[in-house]
């Protein structure tokens, strides 16, 4: 088995590969750590390795890891999950970016929450691109009035849009999924100019980054290609 540290350095070089193949600058794509069901002492591994972004979708289990990481300054936090409207109040307190909010009352509430002794909460709407039954996310034709709304919240520095596309696609049907979305955040620039940057695209995982980062992708969301496998799904929140 090979290290996290050795695992970091080959997914550094594939995100470099493509982002050069795609004829991209250098950095523009950043790696995001997705480290549910992590312990600490593996974070705590990629963090000496130089990774500086982590991504928790369960909220209690992101408190523990980062109260026992709390010595880690450099660490930046991203919540990816669900968010249910109870527990926006410590997401708001503790994360420096939101990827997965599809409602405006979440965005609100985030807002209203975030204390003003740190700067505005970095966000990212998330979409279901692929309109599927079982999955969070607003539609496409939702995002014009959100991304409006949004945008005038006083703590939020809208970034941009977030997907996982259905597994289950061809990569043709993918990388289709991930140009969507990279035109939708392009218009939403254009008819939105001061909602907020509107600079980020969180999309592409550890089987597909490469096609994310030729679609524009700007965070690449990994986890299983640092970590290895993760034991099946459980349902904490
Ligand atoms: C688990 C998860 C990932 C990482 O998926 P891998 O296939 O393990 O790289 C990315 N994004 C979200 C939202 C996730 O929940």
């Amino acid at each position: 088995m090979s290290s996290i540290a050795d695992n970091i350095g080959s997914v550094t070089r594939r995100i470099q590969k493509a982002t050069l193949n795609a004829g991209r600058e250098p950095g523009s794509v950043r790696l995001l750590a997705v480290s549910k069901t992590r312990t600490p002492e593996e974070l705590r591994a990629a963090a000496e390795a130089g990774q500086v972004a982590f991504g928790e979708n369960y909220l209690q289990e992101a408190l523990d890891k980062i109260a026992a990481l709390s010595d880690l300054s450099q660490i930046e936090w991203h919540f990816i999950g669900p968010i249910q409207s109870n527990k926006t109040r410590q997401i708001a307190e503790t994360f420096a970016w939101v990827h997965s909010v599809d409602r405006l009352k979440i965005a609100r509430r985030l807002s209203e929450q975030r204390p003003a002794s740190l700067p505005a909460l970095n966000l990212c709407l998330q979409v279901n691109i692929n309109k599927e039954e079982s999955k969070s996310g607003c539609s496409l034709e939702e995002l014009p009035e959100l991304v409006a709304a949004v945008g005038e919240l006083p703590n939020i520095k809208l970034r941009g849009l977030m997907a996982i596309p259905d597994p289950d696609q061809s990569e043709a049907e993918l990388r289709v999924s991930f140009r969507k979305l990279a035109n939708t955040l392009r218009a939403l620039r254009q008819n939105h100019p001061d909602a907020g940057p509107l600079d980020a695209l969180s999309m592409g995982m550890s089987d597909d980054l490469e096609i994310a980062i030729a679609e524009g992708a700007t965070w690449v969301r990994v986890g299983t290609a640092l970590f290895g496998g993760r034991p099946p799904k459980h349902s904490q929140s």
